[in-house]
């Protein structure tokens, strides 16, 4: 006689990824010797957030297979397999990170995907540049093809990725303008088109010295090429931002753009430079990029003084700031609901922003009926909390984002949840 098992957010404990979260197909194997469920999983009882509904209310969700089937005020524990009470936690769409380092090993900076990833509610990760034509296949069959978080991939226009930039070797990967190959960027993508969603770039001086430009309009050949955008590592360049910001296009994605410190979006008055107003306007794509050097609340202040919001919000997470200040997206999320985003807007640029950048990600990033069951569980805590930016400014923080469950095409998983500092 098999009986429904319950779970219980606040009994699903530190890091169960992977093997501790059965898949729904090997407990919908009791079913067949039990009774049948109208549903194989429902969220129950939480607060759905769903920026592409334009909802935000209590909501229970239900997943048939791999997909949602239905979102209601009510659905009765009865009809379901399994059930998740979600009773004072934030349900929202599996959260979409476009900005993260999971080549681990290969990469200095690179981290292990699944512990960083969906373990912290986020469903979907693009690897941003840690790999180049070279060093792709690995990160493809080592890292893609093993994780259980779903990850897309911007390709490195060097053919060897972020695989030669350490603290240790402060050799960038574009100082050898050799490496910045357009041509095999875009055959690697043609062969890998089903998780290649763009071309990434680093213009910082340490990595592509005083050929930022042409590295630039290599990315854009190699993009072009394939129909596809480029994510641009803004910040700390030989040309302004101005001359960087000629050369990207509607579609294209500026990341760190709330970083402190020169080659900003911020003139020496601290306005925001026309050229990014009009970039915006235009459909170019502002992203966060928090990283180990990358956002400053003193620009975040500014930027949102004058209105400018950005995009998407993504973590940079990686070796040099997992430990801190980064942590994860949570926490990095946490950081805009201080900032004055609300909870709605600041889901929306994790959620379904995102999930417009990339056109892979377009069936992504919604709880829709007939949608790709990615679920993110949250919990909203309540106190006083110490956040840090990536110069070590800090602000006090009365809420923060703590993950607790994911489900990813209508698989379940735990959470691994490092506390934020309370004061
Ligand atoms: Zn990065």
């Amino acid at each position: 006689m098999h009986t429904r098992r319950e779970f219980l957010l606040h009994s699903v404990g530190p890091l169960v990824v992977g093997a501790a979260a059965s898949t729904l197909e090997q407990l919908l194997s009791a079913q067949s010797r039990g009774r049948s469920y109208r549903y194989d999983l429902v969220v129950k009882g939480g607060q759905v957030v769903d920026p592409s509904q334009g909802l935000s209310a209590r909501r229970d969700v239900a997943v048939s297979g791999s997909k949602i089937s239905r979102l209601a005020d009510s659905i009765p524990e009865a009809d379901a397999l399994h059930v998740i009470d979600a009773t004072d936690r934030i349900v929202t769409p599996g959260w979409i990170d476009i900005h993260v380092h999971v080549y681990d090993g290969v990469a200095p900076l690179g981290i292990p995907a699944d512990p960083n990833c969906i373990a912290k509610g986020v469903t979907t990760a693009v690897d941003a540049g840690s790999a180049g034509a070279h060093t792709f296949p690995g990160l493809r069959k080592y890292v893609i093809n093993v994780s259980d978080t779903r990850i897309l991939a911007l390709l490195n226009i060097s053919v060897v990725g972020q695989s030669t930039l350490s603290q240790d070797n402060p050799w960038g990967e574009l100082l050898d303008l050799r490496y910045a190959n357009a041509d095999l960027a875009a055959k690697t993508i043609e062969r890998h088109r089903d998780v290649i969603v763009g071309v990434k770039v680093r213009l910082t001086r340490n990595i592509a010295g005083e050929h930022d430009l042409e590295v630039l309009r290599r990315a854009r050949t190699a993009a072009d090429a394939v129909g596809l955008p480029v994510m641009i590592h803004i910040g700390g360049s030989h040309s302004t931002v101005a001359e960087i910001l000629d050369l990207v296009k509607p579609g294209d994605v500026i990341t760190h753009s709330f970083r402190g410190g020169e080659g900003g979006i911020l003139d020496p008055q601290g306005r925001v430079h026309d050229e990014v107003l009009e970039k915006v306007a235009s459909g170019v794509h502002l992203d966060i990029g928090h990283g180990a050097g990358s956002f400053s609340f003193d620009t975040a202040e500014k930027a949102l003084e004058q209105g400018l919001k950005p995009g998407t919000i993504s973590s940079d997470v990686h070796q040099f700031n997992v430990h801190g200040p980064v942590f994860d997206l949570a926490t990095t999320v946490s950081k805009f609901l201080h900032l004055g985003l609300t909870l709605e807007e600041a889901i929306q640029r994790v959620t379904f922003n995102p999930s417009r950048v990339f056109g892979r990600l377009h069936e992504l990033g919604t709880l829709r009926e007939g949608a790709t069951a990615d679920i993110s569980v949250f919990a909203l805590d309540q106190g006083d909390f110490r956040l840090t930016d990536a110069h070590g400014a800090t602000r006090l923080g009365r809420r923060v984002l703590r993950p607790v469950a994911s489900v990813k095409a209508g698989e379940l998983y735990g959470a691994a949840s490092i506390p934020t500092e309370r004061l």
